[in-house]
């Protein structure tokens, strides 16, 4: 990472009012006093301190009077100078790659003398303090955001430090992932994607949120960690810091309040079963030899280590958008061919399927400037942001070309949220024009899957995205956690998509993946190979298990599954 700096580029100051609000929802759910129940996302159990991730600062409705103005200046220009203090203090104290530049940026922003000024200019207007830094800090953002590059990027870090001097003005908890000095599990109202893509497993050892769904992103990213993880977890708000709780992934309960003994017993359980799984090994078959390859989701270049680790087949779906949440100018193609280069590298000869940026409802990328649209799940997301910005699909295209170059690899490559024939064509048409042999088409809208053996007229290949595929055939919004049965990847409706899509692949003699989060379940997989799927593509923490349930079936026996699933008949 090149070395960060703050330059100092105020212009003319445009104040504009800002709401810092935070949404609480307020799902139902079965609480007893040591017993909380969400919806267990990623498996694995671990017991440990609770941390609690404080939400971004809120103005109170009730903008007091300002009394003394030069008081009110002190304390402003009192809470910058700490928020700087204490960045530059967890800069000097990080081991983690990269983190001391962005504190040590961070903490500029906080010492520039402009943005003090700016602050004192909106307190002389009548501002108090925790007002004063907010409006402050918003203009600062819109200018930075108008400089664009660099000083754009510089946003994110900006609206930390308006939160953090805020929340001290204020006497509100401190936003964030918290630090601490041993690993703690985290609990939050939600995560933002670019809050989850900070998290570490060595800091984090599991998460529990109040919102979310099973498929939500924060679910996903959280099994790309290998991190027990409990979404839609209404109780989880009444968790307290340092409170001992016991975090089971699978079934999705939180104990409370348990004792250092029995903590120490589950961590003790849980290293003998991670010890089991790390011995599976070898390629995905049913009992009687039927091939199935088990694939890996990744969002990042270091994901691709975890391909050996697992021994996978490769990887089935690189969600490359992760890579640029926080960015908001897009990447240049010289950056993008180092990173693809270096994963196809790290693959050494074995498959990987490149889906290209997948922007948009919970996963907006700034640079794409998706912000604004009333219903943004059914808006401007995946392929069709080529409609308005079609140089960074090409540019990701030739980027990725420019990389099977240089390595001599091949990468599949894939478009998410296709919906017609016409959109697989146009997208496989330009992906081989681009240099790029293989291309095929994701599928997550069930008007896709009705005409799959349409799409399979240009697509090389599809690969079946459970996750949207559920949200839109039954309209249910995959963040939404008390909607988490009709997301349920057991849905008959869900499975008879599957199937003709399948079905539509064999007859094509194309390969058709599933890549969503139905992929992972042990339960499930049997079913999906007898739907007649090629592939299933996976976290890395759920392929001993998805691998050890192949192995006990046979492909009639798999079969016989789908039927009977296609039906309502589920095998759990
Ligand atoms: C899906 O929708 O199932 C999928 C794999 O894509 P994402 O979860 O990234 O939207
Ligand atoms: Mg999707």
């Amino acid at each position: 990472m090149p070395s960060r700096t703050w330059s100092p580029k105020t212009t003319t100051i445009r104040p504009e009012p800002v709401a810092m609000t935070v949404d609480r929802a307020s799902p139902a759910a079965s609480v007893s006093p040591s017993l909380l129940r969400g919806i267990g996302v990623c498996p694995g159990r671990v017991a440990g301190p609770v941390a609690v991730m404080a939400p971004r600062p809120r103005l109170p409705a009730d903008r007091p009077e300002v009394a003394d103005a030069t008081a009110e200046a002190e304390a402003a220009i009192s809470a910058l100078a700490l928020t700087a203090a204490d960045l530059e203090r967890r800069a000097a104290a990080t081991s983690l790659p990269g983190a001391a530049d962005v504190l040590e940026a961070t903490a500029m922003i906080a010492r520039d003398p402009s943005l003090e000024e700016a602050i004192r200019s909106a307190i002389a207007k009548g501002e108090p303090a925790a007002w004063a830094v907010d409006r402050a800090v918003d203009a600062f953002r819109a200018m930075l955001l108008d400089l664009g590059g660099y000083m754009a990027e510089r946003v994110g870090d900006l609206d930390d430090v308006r939160d953090r001097t805020v929340a001290r003005l204020l006497g509100q908890p401190m936003p964030g992932v918290p630090e601490r000095d041993s690993p703690f599990i985290l609990a939050a109202d939600d995560l933002a994607p670019a809050d989850t893509v900070t998290l570490t497993s060595e800091r984090v050892l599991a998460l529990v949120t109040v919102r979310g769904g099973p498929t939500s992103h924060t679910a996903i990213l959280a099994r790309s960690l290998g991190l027990p993880a409990i979404v839609a977890c209404a109780a989880a708000g009444s968790l307290r810091d340092g409170e001992l709780v016991d975090v089971d992934g699978s079934t999705g309960h939180v104990r409370v309040g348990i004792a250092p003994h029995e903590a120490a017993e589950v961590n003790l359980r849980e290293q003998e079963r991670r010890a089991a799984r790390a011995a599976s090994r070898g390629p995905g078959r049913t009992a009687d030899g039927h091939a199935v390859a088990l694939l890996l989701n990744i969002g990042d270049a270091a994901g691709a280590a975890s391909v050996a680790r697992v021994d996978a087949e490769g990887v089935g779906l690189f969600r490359t958008e992760f890579l640029y949440l926080d960015r908001h100018d897009a990447p240049s193609v010289d950056e993008q061919v180092v990173l693809y280069s270096g994963v196809l590298e790290a693959m050494a000869g074995r498959k990987i399927v490149v889906r290209t940026l997948d922007a948009g409802a919970d996963k907006p990328l700034p640079f794409l400037h998706q912000e604004g649209e009333p219903n943004p799940a059914l808006g401007v997301r995946g392929i069709r942001t080529a409609r308005r910005s079609p140089d960074v699909l090409t540019d990701q295209l030739r980027a990725l070309a420019l990389a099977q170059r240089a390595t001599g690899a091949v990468a599949w490559v894939m478009a998410p949220m296709v919906a017609t024939a016409a959109e697989a064509k146009w997208f496989t048409d330009l992906a081989h024009e681009a240099g790029l042999p293989v291309a095929g088409a994701m599928i997550e809208i069930p008007a896709a899957a009705v005409r799959a053996s349409d799409l399979l007229k240009h697509a090389d290949f599809l690969s079946i995205g459970t996750n949207d595929l559920a949200q839109y055939t039954l309209a249910a919004d995959r963040m939404a956690g008390e909607l988490a049965d009709l997301l349920d990847p057991w849905q008959p409706a869900l499975l008879e998509l599957i199937r003709m899509t399948a079905e539509a692949g064999l007859a094509a003699g194309k390969s058709v993946g599933v890549c969503g989060e139905a992929a992972a379940s042990p339960a499930l997989a049997p079913v999906l190979v007898g739907l007649g799927v090629t592939s299933l593509s996976m976290s890395a923490s759920a392929v001993a298990d998805v691998r050890e349930a192949l192995a006990a079936v046979t492909l009639a026996e798999c079969r016989d599954l789908a039927r009977k699933a296609l039906v309502g008949l589920r095998t759990t």
